[in-house]
């Protein structure tokens, strides 16, 4: 592996997410071989590389929505990957948003806001509101709270998606290609709502194509392939001068 000078000065055991020695098959097929990366408190950390090459599962393993094989990852120190954690309570802490937005059809914008924040953090019906039409100022997108998803864009969509994980008050936040299936003229509202975030001191950890994101806002760039980290390091640097002849080729493709 090839690494960047970098600012490696935080200290790994403050780490909001620290991942070490993940490994994960299905079935017989290792996906990820071994995967050795941290996450400082407040940093964004953009995760690229070719389709397959295991970006979504290791996001999936971060919060356990996949079991990792083997492997040990940290959540702010606390041990996820533990037998005896709390993954519910470990999981709340992390917010996560999709390429499909996954909201509730049949319920409004206000209500995808609310329904968890009552039903998982037991907050007060007021309480709920008036958090859920924060994070809808926040994303730009107050005046729809009473519209259904079907009456929106897909990048309102998806604001409303980064909207309704915040409204659960979480300590970082993952997003799988978040903009992958968008209308280009849309993608660069999402995109803003998530540059917001992360000068707001947001951990995030993001997966996307969109290297001018990875670049301007990105604190490292983290490229895969084939299940390992090839390289990773400063976005810039990266980007500009990749070491590796496997990031060449793909970013050859890509940019
Ligand atoms: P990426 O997000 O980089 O495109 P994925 O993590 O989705 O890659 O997939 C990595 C590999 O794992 C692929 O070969 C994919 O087919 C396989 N894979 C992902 N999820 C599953 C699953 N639930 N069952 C079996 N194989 C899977
Ligand atoms: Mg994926």
């Amino acid at each position: 592996m090839t690494t960047h000078p970098t600012d490696r000065s935080a200290d790994r055991a403050a780490a909001a997410i620290d991942v070490q020695d993940l490994h994960k098959y299905f079935g017989d097929n290792e996906v990820l071989k071994g995967i050795d990366f941290h996450v400082g408190q407040g940093q964004v950390v953009c995760v690229i590389g070719p389709s397959g090459s295991g970006k979504s599962t290791l996001l999936r393993c971060v919060n356990m929505l996949e079991t990792p094989t083997s492997g040990r990852i940290f959540v702010e120190g606390d041990e996820i990957t533990d037998p005896d954690a709390d993954v519910d309570k470990l999981r709340s802490r992390i917010g996560m948003v999709f390429q499909q937005f996954n909201l509730f059809p049949h319920m409004t914008v206000l209500r995808n806001l609310t329904i968890a924040q009552q039903k998982v953090k037991g907050r007060s019906k007021d309480e709920a509101v008036e958090i859920a039409r924060a994070n809808l100022v926040k994303v730009g997108l107050a005046e729809k709270e009473s519209a259904y998803p079907a009456h929106l864009s897909g990048g309102q969509s998806q604001r409303v998606a980064i909207a309704r994980a915040l409204s659960m008050s979480p300590d970082m936040m993952l997003f799988d290609e978040p903009t992958s299936a968008l209308d280009p003229e849309l993608v660069g509202d999402v995109l803003a709502v998530m540059k917001d975030l992360a000068s707001e001191g947001m951990t995030m950890m993001v997966v996307t194509h969109e290297m001018g994101f990875a670049r301007e806002v990105g604190d490292n760039l983290v490229f895969m392939d084939d299940g390992v980290i090839v390289e990773e390091g400063d976005p810039r640097e990266v980007l500009a001068d990749p070491r590796h002849e496997r990031t060449q080729s793909f970013l050859s493709k890509v940019l």
